[in-house]
């Protein structure tokens, strides 16, 4: 962290994102608690040699589902701190993390962009590479397509959806790397299969998928 940020967090003490709890960092204890109840910490690795890892950290219900929603669509930005801390305290999910070199937001169109303001995945996907320190690159993966949102479509639709949308990009930059692709929810998979078809095109040494939360 770098002075100035240092400064901004003493002068702005940090608050819990959920219940504005002060002195606890961006998560407080009792918060803490009551989100753990929706971990799921499902991992599954595809492919003979371990070529692709998935880990998806909590069930999509709940408190889990309210504060996603309130992220995405409500303006809560700041949230991301609040679900980067949650996602490092569990030790599994941290080392999960820790074994990859780079950490890629999966994109959202640049209209969609403008509109929200920002990417809900690249701002937790940024924080996590800066806390665990291992590199972020937001420019290999675009998305060159604008579709319909996933979530108003079914299993059939989404996938034709997410077809010929994404497009790797700067192939050198994660060629022979392990690199992990970071999403909020993931549903029938669509959107993250498609990231990992282009991925593949770059010849990385191994594929990992992190999301927020499973539907
Ligand atoms: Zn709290």
């Amino acid at each position: 962290m770098c002075n100035i940020e240092k400064t901004l967090e003493y002068i702005f003490l940090p608050s819990c994102g959920i219940c504005n709890k002060l002195g606890e960092g961006y998560l407080c204890k009792k918060c803490e608690k009551e989100l753990k109840k929706y971990e799921l910490n499902l991992y599954g690795v595809e492919n003979i040699n371990n070529y692709i890892e998935k880990l998806h950290v909590f069930k999509y219900e709940k408190m889990i589902r309210e504060l996603i929603i309130q992220y995405k669509f409500n303006e809560k930005s700041y949230l991301y701190k609040t679900f980067c801390e949650l996602i490092i305290k569990n030790k599994k999910v941290f080392d999960f993390i820790k074994s990859y070199d780079i950490i890629i937001p999966v994109p959202i169109h640049k209209t969609r962009m403008r509109k929200r303001g920002y990417n809900q995945s690249e701002l937790i996907a940024k924080e996590l590479a800066k806390k665990l320190n291992i590199g972020y690159n937001k420019k290999v993966l675009i998305k060159v397509k604008k579709n319909k949102p996933q979530s108003i479509l079914n299993k059939k639709e989404r996938k034709e959806n997410t077809e010929n949308v994404y497009k790797i990009i700067n192939i050198e930059k994660i060629y022979n790397k392990r690199i992990l692709i970071f999403d909020d929810i993931y549903t029938t998979g669509a959107t993250i299969n498609a990231c990992i078809k282009e991925l593949k095109k770059a010849e990385v040494k191994k594929i990992g998928v992190l999301t927020l939360a499973k539907d």
